[in-house]
C-alpha cells in the first residue's frame, strides 16, 4: 500500500519569535476545511497551551475524524530541560490533551528535539509513537523502534513544502512513505513580519495551493492519506516481521 501522512504542529506563530496566534485563528480552519473537502485525515500534535487556549477547534479536530496528538505543554524544547523538567513538562501537556482525547498516543516534541534517554518518560505518560525525528537531518534516521515506542522521522522539513511543487514533489515520491508536517501559521500571510525568511517565504495563499497541489497529487498515484496512529500500526507489523 502507498502510504503517506500529515502532520500539523499547532503552536503560536513561528515560535519562539511571536507569540501571535493568527495561524490558529485563521490558518488552522482553512486546514481543516481542505482535509474535509478532501476527505483526508491528519494528526494534529497540539500543544497544551494551546487546547487550553482554543478548545473549540480542539473538539473539530477531533469531531471530524482527526488524531490529536501531543507537541509538548508550551513550545519549549525538551532538550533544554532535565529529565524532571522533562516529565512536568510532558505531564502537563498529557493532563491537558486527555481531557479532549484519552487515547492520546502520538507525540512529537518541539523543534523535533527529544533527547533518546528521555524515550522513558514518553511510555510513562501511555505514548507508543513518537515523530521527534529528522529524517532530513544528520544521521539521517530511519523508522524504529526505541524504548518501546516506534519512533517515525518526518522526512522534510515543513518550509521546503513552500517551495515550488516541481522541487518537492519528486523528492516525496522518491521515498516509501513520506511523513510530512506543516503549521498553521504558515497558511497565513507571514511575508511582512520581521522575522527569519524561512518562517515567512511563501506564507499564506501560496502555502495552501501547494498544500492542495499535493495532495491531489498523491491522491492521483492512489496514495492513502494515514493518521500517525493508522500509519504507525502497519510500520509496527512492518518493523516485526
Ligand atoms: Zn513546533
Amino acid at each position: 500500500m502507498k502510504k503517506i501522512t500529515i502532520t500539523i504542529d499547532v503552536e503560536e506563530d513561528c515560535p519562539p519569535m511571536l507569540i501571535s496566534t493568527r495561524g490558529i485563528e485563521e490558518g488552522l480552519p482553512k486546514l481543516l476545511d481542505l482535509f474535509k473537502k478532501e476527505r483526508i485525515k491528519a494528526t494534529f500534535f497540539v500543544t497544551g497551551m494551546m487546547a487550553e487556549q482554543f478548545p473549540d477547534l480542539i473538539y473539530r479536530i477531533l469531531e471530524e475524524g482527526h488524531e490529536l496528538g501531543c507537541h509538548g505543554y508550551t513550545h519549549a524544547r525538551f532538550d533544554r530541560m532535565d529529565k524532571e523538567e522533562a516529565r512536568i513538562a510532558l505531564n502537563q501537556a498529557v493532563k491537558v490533551l486527555r481531557r479532549f482525547e484519552k487515547k492520546l498516543i502520538s507525540f512529537r516534541a518541539p523543534n523535533l528535539q527529544f533527547p533518546e534517554k528521555y524515550l522513558t518518560l514518553l511510555e510513562e505518560e501511555g505514548f507508543r509513537y513518537d515523530s521527534s525525528l529528522a529524517a532530513y537531518k544528520p544521521p539521517f534516521p530511519r523508522s524504529r523502534v526505541e524504548a518501546k515506542i516506534i519512533r517515525i522521522p518526518a522526512t522534510i522539513t515543513s518550509s521546503f513544502l513552500r517551495l515550488p511543487p516541481s522541487l518537492f514533489l519528486p523528492l516525496l515520491k522518491h521515498v516509501k512513505a513520506p511523513l510530512i508536517f506543516v503549521h498553521p501559521w504558515e497558511f497565513v500571510d507571514m511575508s511582512k513580519l520581521p522575522i527569519r525568511l524561512d518562517c515567512k517565504f511563501n506564507t499564506g495563499k501560496e502555502a495552501l495551493q501547494n498544500l492542495k497541489t499535493l495532495i491531489h497529487s498523491f491522491k492521483a498515484e492512489n496514495y492513502r492519506f494515514l493518521t500517525m496512529e493508522e500509519r504507525a500500526c502497519l510500520e509496527n507489523y512492518e518493523l516485526r516481521s
